[in-house]
């Protein structure tokens, strides 16, 4: 059954009228005939309804920080938070100095009840001196967790002090959880953080070689960023730094080096790639290497940028020949695959990368929702000037970029952005809501109520999610993708990627595993319970 205007409205008729109305505003049915289809993102989750969003902590400390290597991340705060942003998003990493990876670690002030009573700025400070005394890193960064925020620690103020007392990089991130509706509030913290603090902290003053680049939002989960790299390096670039899969202090301190910035995931990077613009006056060209189409079309997006006929043709003769080597390999999933539907609901653009990908491998995405997205996700950077600020997102700071005095460099004259603005997405992108088809359902930060109502619906083949909605589809005999870390597999970008991620389709689908499963409601009811007789009058 396909979802239109009237099963939808069934399915919301289960709300409270003024969650209905709410929710009614997130959730598109597209239809291409209509110039633009506004959505609501980015605004509060309704308390009571079981979202899949995770806290401003998680996205600054848990997605943007935490990959960062060579530096050691302290959560200051109780050891869930901390135990919680371990690793969980499989960042891969290798140390470029021996002993100097602390991604494995879980570094905290494991707050407790006479912390939050008497203050907890004493502990942290002698946290930093331990840290430095057995790991000796390159660089530590504190963040914040709400119980910190609530009783006022100043850990900006211990940050400085122990940058004085050690001559170390020493940065604190006022992420308390509780800030902004979602880990998108985070992610901008961060981005904050990483300009101010740490890019523009190297003395180099020029690019190390021809073509030097920086990677934004590629957090190298299951190897991803390496496959990219692979191909990359063969061309020629340069990566100067990662942001931040693999990445490590000693890099991204002089990533204002490089001629140009791509951007991989966009709603959780593009603060910094604006932001090294106005600075530094580096371009950033929106990219995507998830999907084989997608990573041509952003190879040659990039060669054209360097607008240089060898690097051109270099380009056309590697997709060439990696497309020779990936289609005789894909042919065999596509036979399990072909006709399949898919639910597409992760994170802040994967819910659009990943679509391209499915088709290729002969799945269609019938449902596709963000779970922190900001309208621009959906509608197109364009669409920026109309968002309206609110209270949430007034709470997280706009930094005043000004340019470099000594650095700031045009990488590209004015006609010539303007030409290139024309061809490829040069300080740009488009949102999800013009490549779905219409009829399709566009869902954000969709619960789970809506999570099992549009599966029994649309009866999709495979879900595609993160951790917390996993379970659902499990649940009702349905096979589920967790896209935020790859279920322990990986790495899916680049080429050899999407080998690895249609063979991990097909296995969902070619697995017995579904036909011993049966969901509950399928043998036993749902409720029990025995009909008793109405009571005779005057009987007790
Ligand atoms: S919401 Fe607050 S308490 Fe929960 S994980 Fe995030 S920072 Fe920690």
């Amino acid at each position: 059954m396909a979802v239109d205007e009237k099963v939808l409205e069934e399915i919301l008729n289960s709300y409270p009228a003024k969650v209905k109305r709410t929710r009614k505003k997130h959730i598109l049915l597209r239809d291409s005939s209509l110039d633009r289809q506004e959505i609501e993102a980015n605004t509060r989750t309704i308390p009571g309804i079981m979202t899949n969003r995770g806290c401003a902590f998680a996205g600054c400390k848990g997605v943007v920080l935490g990959p960062i290597k060579d530096m050691v991340h302290i959560v200051h705060g109780p050891i869930g938070c901390a135990y919680y942003s371990w690793l969980t998003r499989r960042n891969k990493a290798i140390p470029e100095e021996p002993g100097k990876n602390y991604l494995t670690y879980c570094v905290s002030t494991d707050m407790q009840e006479s912390d939050i009573v008497f203050g907890g700025e004493k502990k942290l400070a002698r946290m930093i001196d331990e840290v430095v005394e057995i790991f000796k890193p390159n660089a530590i960064t504190i963040s914040a967790t709400c119980p910190v925020g609530l009783i006022g620690d100043d850990i900006q103020a211990v940050a400085r002090a122990a940058r004085q007392k050690h001559g170390l990089s020493i940065t604190a991130y006022n992420c308390e959880g509780y800030k902004g509706v979602s880990q998108s509030a985070g992610h901008h913290i961060a981005n904050n953080g990483l300009l101010e603090w740490i890019v523009g902290q190297g003395d180099w003053e020029e690019p190390p070689g021809k073509y030097t680049i920086n990677m934004l939002g590629e957090y190298n989960i299951g190897g991803d960023s390496w496959e990219v790299e692979r191909v990359l390096k063969e061309l020629g670039y340069h990566v100067q730094a990662t942001l931040t899969g693999n990445g490590s202090y000693e890099d991204i301190k002089n990533a204002h080096v490089a001629e140009l910035n791509l951007v991989q995931c966009h709603r959780s990077i593009n603060y910094i790639a604006d932001m090294l613009e106005k600075k530094y006056g580096t371009p950033w060209l929106k990219v995507n290497f998830i999907g084989i189409r997608a990573t041509c079309e952003s190879l040659r997006n990039m060669a054209l940028y360097f607008g240089d006929e060898d690097l051109i043709r270099r380009t056309e003769e590697v997709i060439a020949r990696e497309l020779a080597e990936i289609e005789p390999q894909l042919e065999p999933y596509r036979k399990i695959c072909a006709g399949k539907t898919t639910f597409c609901f992760v994170g802040g653009s994967r819910g659009h990368h990943y679509q391209g990908l499915y088709e290729e491998i002969g799945i269609q995405t019938t449902l596709a929702g963000y779970e922190f997205a900001h309208r621009d996700d959906y509608e197109g950077r364009e669409v920026i000037p109309d968002i309206k600020p609110d209270a949430d997102s007034k709470n997280i700071p706009e930094l005043h970029v000004v340019p470099d005095e000594r650095r700031y460099r045009p990488k590209l004259s004015r006609e010539r952005t303007e030409e290139l603005k024309d061809k490829i997405p040069l300080s740009n992108y488009q949102g999800m809501n013009i490549t779905m088809k219409d009829g399709s359902l566009i869902v954000d930060d969709m619960n789970h109520y809506e999570t099992e109502e549009f599966i029994r619906t649309l009866k999709p083949d495979i879900f595609s999610s993160g951790i917390k909605d996993k379970y659902v589809p499990h649940k009702m005999g349905l096979p589920s993708k967790q896209l935020h870390n790859y279920d322990y597999s990986g790495p899916y970008a680049g080429f050899r990627g999407a080998v690895n991620f249609a063979r991990d389709i097909s296995m969902s689908f070619a697995t017995p595993t579904w036909n011993f499963i049966d969901p509950p409601w399928k043998s036993r009811p749902l409720l029990e319970g025995t009909i008793e007789k109405p009571s005779q009058e005057g009987e007790a």
